[in-house]
């Protein structure tokens, strides 16, 4: 292609180049700054190649991931409050005392890791697995709430926000999720959430779906990812793209995308998306 045209194009995206920060980290595999889970000045370490899913926080335990999602739901609680929180740890601790918050609920698919920790002290948090098709949305089991996300047992608006990281790639009808999470938010709600998203790409890529037996027929081949509740792992649908963005808006929502890369809180590489479906004042 033409250099400069190269030069000047925006869409498909293309991954710049790795900044110091992403080289030294790389190089001596820890960084260090102020933890957006926790809020310690801290030193992020054992950072790898896949810069995305490395780099904990020696006090909490996050990692590079985990601190993008605590970014995101910290500016999303100050776009929609107008109250900043340095940490999620200090956001927890200080609201239950104000009443912006009284009725504040979140809702995030997950039941492990550091931000899961510092969550669980708020009044108004849910959280849950997805433990098989065996078990009923709503169900306990063994003391932890299962919830299918393609149809949950959530009343129609009960959350502020709905959380997931790297979860949406794992459902068979991801689309039919998002309308799921779009009707237990609030008018006004967000979903804050990662997924793996090709940035160059304007299609889905498909890898499995599910038939109507409950069989899995896999178009491509299986991709598995580390998962905290199956030593199997956990098996790869989709990986997003634009389509998922155009989609998103289809539903009259608004979508942001977010590059959240911000080295001084331990957020490297240049794959820091973060994405936000906003649920408009329209009820659906
Ligand atoms: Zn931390």
């Amino acid at each position: 292609m033409n250099s400069n045209l190269s030069r000047l194009q925006i869409y498909p995206l293309t991954n710049s180049q790795l900044g110091w920060p992403e080289k030294l980290a790389l190089k001596s595999s820890f960084g260090f700054g102020i933890c957006p889970v926790c809020g310690k000045f801290t030193i992020f370490t054992n950072f790898t190649d896949n810069l995305r899913e490395s780099g904990l926080c020696k006090v909490c335990q996050s990692n590079n991931r985990k601190r993008q999602m605590a970014f995101m739901l910290l500016e999303a609680i100050y776009e929609t409050t107008g109250i900043k929180f340095s940490s999620v740890n200090e956001f927890t601790e200080q609201a239950s005392q104000l009443e912006q918050f009284v009725n504040f609920r979140i809702y995030n698919t997950e039941t492990t890791g550091s931000l899961h920790n510092y969550l669980t002290k708020l009044k108004g948090y849910k959280a849950s697995e997805y433990l098989g098709y065996e078990y009923e949305s709503g169900e306990t089991i063994h003391g932890i709430l299962h919830q299918n996300l393609m149809n949950t047992s959530f009343e129609d608006s009960s959350f502020d926000f709905v959380m997931s990281s790297d979860v949406f790639e794992h459902i068979p009808e991801p689309y039919q999720a998002f309308s799921e999470v779009n009707r237990i938010l609030k008018p006004g709600g967000r979903h804050i959430f990662t997924v793996p998203f090709y940035s160059d790409r304007y299609r889905d890529e498909v890898r499995a779906v599910l038939a109507e037996d409950g069989t899995v027929n896999n178009i491509l081949t299986p991709v598995y990812h580390g998962d905290p509740i199956r030593a199997e792992g956990i098996l790869v649908y989709v990986i997003f793209s634009m389509e998922m963005l155009c989609k998103l808006s289809d539903m009259g929502d608004r979508v942001r995308m977010y590059d959240v890369r911000n080295p001084l809180k331990g957020i490297l590489g240049n794959n820091a998306l973060v994405f936000e479906h906003i649920k408009t004042n329209q009820v659906n």
